[in-house]
Order: C-alpha cells, then sequence, then structure tokens
C-alpha cells in the first residue's frame, strides 16, 4: 500500500541540476528538480528526448551525482551505487555468453542462492515474462523484446526495493506490451515496489502511473506533477473505455503539445 501522505518520502529531489561537460561544451541537462517520491508509489516520468529523464534515474541509482542540489533516498543523501534500486536501463547489457536462463540467475547467484531454488526462481520467472521455450537460447538469438524481457525478469530476480525502468516496453509489439504493463502493474503492487518509469508513450503513462511528472525540454524542469484518478487496483484491459483514463491521457497530450 502506499504510504499515508505525512510519511518522509523515500525518494527527494531538491534543487536537482546535472550539467555535462564533454568536448568543451557544457550541456545542462536538468534544472531545479523538486520532487518527492513515497514508497509504494507507481511514478511515471515522461517529457521530450533528451530533458534528461534517464540521468534521473543514473542519480537515483547513484551513478551520477548532481552538479547542484541534493538526491536523498530514505533520508540519506545517495552516494555510490544505490543498492536499493533495480535499475532496467535503455539497453539491455545481458551477458551474450549466458542463456537466457543463466542471465535471468545472475543476480540470485551472486546471492549464493541454492541451485535448486535458482532453478524453481528463474523458472517461474520465465513463465512469467513469457520466454518458456527460450530458457537455452542466447541474447544473439533473440528479438529486441525479448531481450527486454530476458532484462526485466533478471531484475524481477535481484528483487530491489525500488525499480528503475528507462522506457522497458518501447521495442515490445502492442499485445506483449499490454501483457507485460498488467504483469508489472501486478507484482509492483503485490510486492509493494515503488517505481520510477520513464517513457515516452503518454498513453502508458497514463494507463499505469499513480503520479506523472512531465518535464519541460533540456534543461529538463518540472512542467507539471498530475495524479492520476484511477484506482490503483485496474483493469488494464478495459481502460481505454474509462473516461477517466481518457482524461487523463488527454491532459498530458495537452501539456506536451505547444
Ligand atoms: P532523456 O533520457 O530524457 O532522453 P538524458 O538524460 O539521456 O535524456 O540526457 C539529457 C541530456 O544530457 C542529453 O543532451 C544528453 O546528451 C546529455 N547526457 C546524458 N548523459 C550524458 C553523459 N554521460 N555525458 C554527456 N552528456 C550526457
Ligand atoms: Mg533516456
Amino acid at each position: 500500500m502506499d504510504e499515508p501522505a505525512q510519511a518522509p518520502p523515500l525518494i527527494a529531489f531538491r534543487g536537482v541540476g546535472k550539467s555535462f561537460h564533454a568536448d568543451g561544451k557544457t550541456v545542462e541537462a536538468v534544472r531545479g528538480v523538486e520532487l518527492d517520491i513515497r514508497r509504494g508509489a507507481f511514478i511515471a516520468l515522461v517529457g521530450p528526448s533528451g530533458c534528461g529523464k534517464s540521468t534521473l534515474l543514473n542519480m537515483t541509482a547513484g551513478l551520477f551525482q548532481p552538479t547542484t542540489g541534493s538526491v536523498a533516498y530514505d533520508g540519506a543523501p545517495v552516494s555510490g551505487v544505490n543498492l536499493r534500486t533495480g535499475y532496467m536501463t535503455q539497453s539491455d547489457h545481458l551477458l551474450p555468453w549466458r542463456t537466457v536462463a543463466a542471465n535471468i540467475g545472475v543476480p540470485l547467484e551472486i546471492q549464493g542462492r541454492p541451485r535448486a531454488e535458482i532453478e524453481s526462481k528463474v523458472g517461474a520467472l520465465i513463465e512469467l515474462v513469457g520466454l518458456s521455450g527460450f530458457e537455452r537460447s542466447y541474447p544473439s538469438q533473440l528479438s529486441g523484446g525479448m531481450r527486454k524481457r530476458t532484462a526485466l525478469a533478471r531484475l524481477l530476480a535481484y528483487d530491489p526495493e525500488t525499480l528503475l525502468l528507462d522506457e522497458p516496453f518501447a521495442a515490445l509489439d502492442a499485445q506483449l506490451r499490454l501483457n507485460m504493463q498488467v504483469e508489472l502493474l501486478r507484482l509492483s503492487r503485490r510486492l509493494s515496489k515503488t517505481v520510477l518509469f520513464v517513457t515516452h508513450d503518454l498513453d502508458e503513462a497514463a494507463a499505469l502511473c499513480d503520479r506523472c511528472v512531465v518535464f519541460s525540454a533540456r534543461p529538463g524542469t518540472i512542467r507539471a506533477v498530475v495524479d492520476s484518478p484511477l484506482p490503483r487496483e485496474r483493469d488494464l484491459l478495459r481502460l481505454r473505455h474509462d473516461p477517466r483514463y481518457v482524461q487523463l491521457a488527454a491532459a498530458l497530450w495537452d501539456m506536451i503539445t505547444p
């Protein structure tokens, strides 16, 4: 369950700015980001390409430090890799010499789990993400969508408290994307995950989020924070006819249309 509003935020961005220096040029990616994220919330981050969405995930994961301001996780500034987050980047980083099953099992092997437990967990995850029959395939033999699903299963094997998902379903066809959205929502609720979900698909953001943060073009600043009128328990298969969903999606589209 979502925590009451007065609980301290799990993630707090305070005056966060980030600039990159490359080839003698400075690129200001994000500026003045103030944002509280409550434990258990499903937050969508949307905005034009290059507005710093991935940069915000990188700072939450502790891979980059902000240039100005601070990112705090559970009350402490993020410094160094934030092990309480699991990050699915836009590229999947699968190990090419390992099969699908062996890739998904990596976090469990690192944790030193017994072989039988690894096998049963990996089997369940393979079924969950719809990769049955491809356990022994290598990444080079998979489609882009299948690689994404392998990466998602590996992330779930690692079982982090917070999921940082960077356009995780962008490469999937419509039917599979819907299945994965349903599963992600169900799992994030059941396991009480906090989710930061980057997407450039406003309909997807409207379908999944409790709250949507809309960014301006670079340097990314927060243009609006919109709370979803939908209940947390929602039927994604019937959502397109729900006037609350239609209204939210339309509001998001209006915000990014010049
Ligand atoms: P988004 O995910 O919203 O498309 P990014 O966060 O990837 O945007 O990038 C925001 C801006 O910062 C872009 O102009 C990008 O080129 C720049 N940028 C991101 N990461 C780096 C980096 N490691 N080095 C230099 N520039 C970067
Ligand atoms: Mg990005």
